[in-house]
């Protein structure tokens, strides 16, 4: 690890910082600070280099409702996971058509209520979800989720749980057509913050060998490629930056498809939103384990109980930034709660400056995204991460 201190310039530019960082001096910490800006700058440059595609945001990765509202008004589409989520959408005025409901794993009274609501896109990867699909939202479109690999190079992976073979995935689109329903098209997702651009390729292909089937031995046309999310925000382990993977992957795509694409949904999350935001602690208190031990323990007002749920294993290393200048030394990070497992950092040790005290802020950079919707409601006590929107 590089003992050289964060650079705000890697992160954000030093007027989006510095407008940021005069609301944060405003606030008590813990908290989240988000630039609206960013995130809309965020979009248009999606939109840009994945012209021919259609985004639905992922609402998970911050459902706060200035961020859907300018998603909205931007033309955004939203990739939603519960009724919880349906609801807050309508009411921010969100139609019902621009929603698709892509959680494999539902209630059938909750397609339903999609379903009445207006929804009529939804994902499946099994045939006893496919059958409460046909009985509860009759007609509606359906996508089936297939499993890809990738999870090794994900920062954050989303495999085992979703998805389903190949195999199972020609039969349920065989079978939605049986079951009145719209076979619509195939969806995936290689893991969050993938950071291996290949692993779309192998996925496009699995997808390719899908249409084919169903269109030679089934008759049956599929209209869209759903390519998820896993796009990449800016942390300590670099990725490639966005231009880089839609040049990729929409070579991927003509590879296998020609010029003629099918749709393309795209249903960014991280990318999006992450490095809109900046999470500003305090430190609480600075200790060492005994005379002689050589780390430092700096604990601070934001824990895996508040927001650094991504500190899981020390998958997504967080950059932080702190304002004094100081000789750099490893250090040991955990929050406040009074439970062992809320320790961020003990592996991959930052370097903060061995001046840092009691009351210095901390500044965890690209946390805009997968925080404030992680934060727990009261573990000791503590109430759940705020954030502050410039
Ligand atoms: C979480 C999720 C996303 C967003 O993924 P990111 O890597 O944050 O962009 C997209 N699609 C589905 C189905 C998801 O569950």
């Amino acid at each position: 690890m590089s003992t050289e201190p964060i650079k705000i310039e890697d992160f954000y530019p030093l007027d989006t910082f510095n407008r940021m960082k005069a609301l944060a001096d405003t606030k008590e910490t813990p908290f989240v600070v988000i630039d609206l800006n960013t995130i809309s700058e965020h979009y248009d440059t999606l939109i840009e280099y994945f012209p021919y595609s259609k985004i639905y945001y992922a609402v998970k990765a911050n459902p706060a409702p200035e961020i859907i509202t300018l998603l909205k008004e931007k033309g955004s589409n939203f990739d939603v996971a519960s009724i919880y989520e349906l609801d807050k959408l309508l009411s921010l005025g969100v139609p019902a058509e621009r929603c698709s409901y892509g959680n494999t794993i539902k209630k059938s009274k909750d397609i339903r209520y999609f379903y009445e609501k207006g929804v009529r896109m939804f994902a499946t990867d099994s045939e006893a979800d496919l059958r409460n699909i046909a009985r509860a939202a009759p007609g509606s479109r359906v996508y089936a989720r297939i499993l890809t690999e990738g999870s090794h190079t994900a920062d954050w992976p989303l495999s085992r749980k979703f998805g389903c073979h190949t195999d199972m995935a020609i039969d349920l689109m065989i079978l939605s057509r049986e079951l009145g329903l719209d076979p619509y098209g195939i969806s995936f997702h290689v893991g969050s913050q993938q950071r291996d651009i290949g692993v779309w390729d192998a996925a496009i292909a699995k997808v390719k060998v899908i249409f084919e089937r169903l269109k030679e031995e089934d008759g049956i046309t599929l209209k869209m490629i759903n390519l998820g999310g896993g796009f990449p925000a800016n942390y300590i382990t670099r990725a490639n930056t966005l231009p880089t993977y839609a040049e990729e992957i929409t070579r991927f795509i003509q590879e296998d498809f020609g010029d003629d694409f099918p749709e393309i949904i795209l249903e960014p999350g991280r990318s999006l939103i992450s490095n809109a935001g900046i999470l500003v602690s305090e430190v609480v208190l600075i200790s060492r384990k005994s005379h002689t031990s050589l780390h430092r323990w700096i604990f601070t007002d934001v824990g895996k109980f508040s927001g650094l749920i991504e500190t899981m294993d020390e998958s997504i290393k967080y950059p932080i930034y702190v304002e004094k200048q100081g000789e750099p030394e490893e250090v040991i990070i955990a929050g406040p709660t009074c439970d062992s497992a809320d320790i961020m950092y003990e592996q991959y040790k930052p370097h903060l400056p061995l001046n840092l005290a009691s009351g210095d802020r901390l500044y965890w950079f690209s946390t805009g995204a997968y925080t404030t919707s992680y934060s727990a409601i009261e573990f000791n006590g503590f109430p759940p991460l705020k954030s502050y929107f410039v």
